[in-house]
């Protein structure tokens, strides 16, 4: 089965929906141990995809995501712009003259996350996004035709995210707090799981 991009709508504005009803958690991991501004660069990211939505639902996955990057890349701002801009942009170049289906969209999520992890010169441990994006993209990568795929992203998410409460950080403002900053989930892997959920959610709600 393979999914169009009529789909985009629907899932920017489920991601909307689950930022909006998490923003006090959410800036307050950030203010915890960074500067607060984290929602309110995703917000704006959202808000500029969600004017566009339109228009992304007429394009092709490949020109679509590159479309999302660039405009993430500009509006989102902070150290996530780039590396959410980075994130769709390697998605577009690996989805190219492809049907999306979960094997495809898997691998290319995979090199996604590749890409990341080099633009940010961070890997998995280090109390950022990654710790999220990363086992998810495994996750992506096993035993693709089970039926409860999803609901094993969800809890994977769910739990990375949470895993990241005992990470010391070594990348991104974080850094700076060294040892203080164990005992807060970073606010880059809550956001990173919230719309993942909110993804999955949209795609197996009843239309
Ligand atoms: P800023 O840190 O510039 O204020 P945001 O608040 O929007 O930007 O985003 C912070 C999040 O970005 C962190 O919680 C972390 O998950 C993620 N992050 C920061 N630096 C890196 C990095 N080098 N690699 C991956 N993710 C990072
Ligand atoms: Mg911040």
């Amino acid at each position: 089965m393979s999914i169009s991009t009529a789909t985009i709508s629907k899932l920017i504005a489920s991601v909307v929906e689950t930022i909006e009803k998490n923003a006090t958690e959410l800036t307050e991991l950030d203010q915890a141990i960074g500067d607060g501004d984290h929602v309110s660069n995703l917000q704006r990211g959202l808000q500029a995809l969600t004017a566009q939505s339109e228009t992304l639902s007429q394009l092709d996955w490949s020109a679509a995501f590159q479309k999302m990057g660039m405009t993430l890349m500009s509006s989102v701002g902070g150290a996530s712009g780039s590396l959410y801009g980075t994130f769709f942009i390697a998605l577009s170049k690996n989805v190219q003259n492809l049907p999306m289906t979960r094997i495809i969209f898997g691998e290319a999520f995979l090199k996604a996350v590749e890409a990341v992890k080099q633009r940010g010169k961070a890997d998995k441990g280090e109390k950022t996004m990654l710790d999220v994006l990363i086992p998810v993209a495994d996750c992506l990568n096993k035993d693709t035709n089970t039926p409860d795929l999803f609901e094993r992203i969800k809890k994977t998410a769910e739990e990375s995210a949470e895993s990241t409460k005992e990470m010391i950080a070594t990348k991104g403002r974080a850094a700076f707090l060294g040892e203080r900053s164990i005992g807060h989930i970073d606010a880059g892997a809550k956001s990173s799981q919230l719309i993942i959920c909110a993804i999955i959610e949209a795609l197996t709600a009843p239309s």
